[in-house]
């Protein structure tokens, strides 16, 4: 067992460290989270790094690094920028759909616009009526006759609800009912369906959250939208087990954003704990700062091992179901409970909305939720161990 720290990752974090600090410091953070958006320029610069092809094999323009390694960056991203990071995930979950279920034409077109910045997609699965339950959705696409016996455009028909980045994307992947139910199986006889965002028959009403503001998700209208005849991304009927292949990498990258924001809570914290004095010396020498600060740094150690083990074994291409389940319910969890005593440290000023913690303190709320509840991954884990399935 190595638990050494590779040099690269250790650039890689001094790499994103350095960018914040010389191109995009707290207050511009701030101003983007207030007036709620990601300016594209940002994902431009991140493309001349190289971050935008992490995940994107070098003859689409990317490097190719593993998951490891993107939970790595995932992690300092979000310890400074959680929204960012959020859709930094997206970004990563898009060149894998490609990479794993597009056509040859697809890569060639998507990946290489993915690695410069110029192809933002976001993923449409959840709808207003089922929520949790994904399979009951009744969003559904049909397909007109094309010349030659071919398959012609596609005319997409219903309502999408928390589709991410759907405000800046330039085509959002709907899964949605193609052909009929299967055997009394709900999941077959979905697709996905790569529909461009601009135009008359999509409406995107971005919704007010409390957390993440500034990446945003909406509510999506499909009024008979249409998308090419080469919309179909992966096996037509089969759009659900697609989305499965990349369950695993999304719920670690996600939990990566949990650590990075634990590790920021604490530094934020910590330093405060140090500078900030009452009774003639600094508040970090009462018992009762000191306890809950060591309760955080134990705590997020324990998330970014699991993080990591996770992250390796897919790396690895090894089984991870459970690791990545486990992450991501653990550090999601984690993070709401370190940023309130982190919160608590720092007293009212932690209230204030200049202080970076108060807008940690929001984004971590939405963990338990994103990509999927921890209820619903509590519901995984137990089937795992060998009870009945509860749902
Ligand atoms: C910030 C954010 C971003 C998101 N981004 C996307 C996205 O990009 N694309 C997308 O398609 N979706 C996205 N989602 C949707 C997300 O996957 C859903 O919010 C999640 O699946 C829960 O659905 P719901 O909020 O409708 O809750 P509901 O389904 O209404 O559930 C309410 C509560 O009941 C619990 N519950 C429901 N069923 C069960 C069960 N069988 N057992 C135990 N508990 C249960 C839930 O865990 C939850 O606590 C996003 C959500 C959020 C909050």
């Amino acid at each position: 067992m190595d638990f050494d720290t590779p040099e690269e990752h250790e650039l890689l974090r001094d790499s994103v460290a350095q960018f914040f600090d010389r191109e995009l410091p707290e207050e511009q953070i701030r101003a983007h989270d207030q007036a709620r958006s990601i300016p594209r320029e940002i994902w431009s610069r991140f493309a001349e790094l190289g971050w935008l092809g992490l995940s994107i094999s070098p003859d689409h323009g990317g490097s190719d690094a593993d998951v490891l390694t993107g939970a790595v960056f995932c992690e300092e991203l979000s310890r400074r920028f959680p929204s960012l990071a959020m859709d930094w995930v997206l970004l990563s979950m898009t060149a894998r759909m490609f990479r794993e279920h597009g056509t040859e034409a697809q890569k060639a077109e998507y990946l290489p616009r993915l690695a410069k910045g110029e192809f933002i997609m976001s993923f449409g699965m959840t709808e207003p009526s089922g929520g949790t339950d994904i399979l009951s959705l009744t969003t559904r696409a049909s397909q007109a006759d094309g010349e030659g016996g071919e398959g012609g455009p596609w005319t997409v028909r219903g309502q999408k609800l928390f589709t991410t980045f759907a405000g800046d994307a330039d085509a959002i992947l709907v899964l949605c009912r193609t052909d009929p139910i299967e055997n009394n199986k709900r999941a077959r006889g979905l697709s996905l369906i790569l529909t461009p965002r601009q135009q008359p028959g999509v409406e995107v009403r971005k919704l007010e959250l409390m957390g993440m503001r500034a990446g945003g998700t909406s509510e999506v209208f499909f009024d008979d939208a249409t998308a090419p005849a080469d919309a179909l991304v992966g096996e037509r009927g089969r759009g659900w087990y697609a989305l499965l292949s990349s369950l695993d990498e999304e719920r670690i990258l996600s939990a990566a954003i949990y650590v990075g924001i634990t590790a920021a809570a604490l530094d934020i914290a910590l330093q405060y704990a140090k500078d900030r004095a009452a009774y003639g010396r600094p508040i970090g020498a009462f018992q009762a700062i000191q306890h809950p600060l060591a309760d955080v740094a134990t705590e997020l150690a324990q998330i970014r091992l699991l993080t990591q083990k996770a992250a390796w074994l897919l790396s690895q291409g090894r089984e991870c179901a459970r690791e990545s389940a486990m992450a991501k319910l653990a550090a999601s969890e984690t993070a709401i409970r370190c940023t309130d005593r982190c919160m608590r440290v720092l007293g009212g000023y932690g209230l204030v909305e200049a202080s970076p913690l108060e807008r940690l303190f929001r984004d971590a709320r939405l963990g338990p939720f994103s990509p999927i509840s921890n209820e619903m991954v509590k519901n995984f884990l137990g089937e795992r161990m060998g009870l009945p399935r509860s749902y």
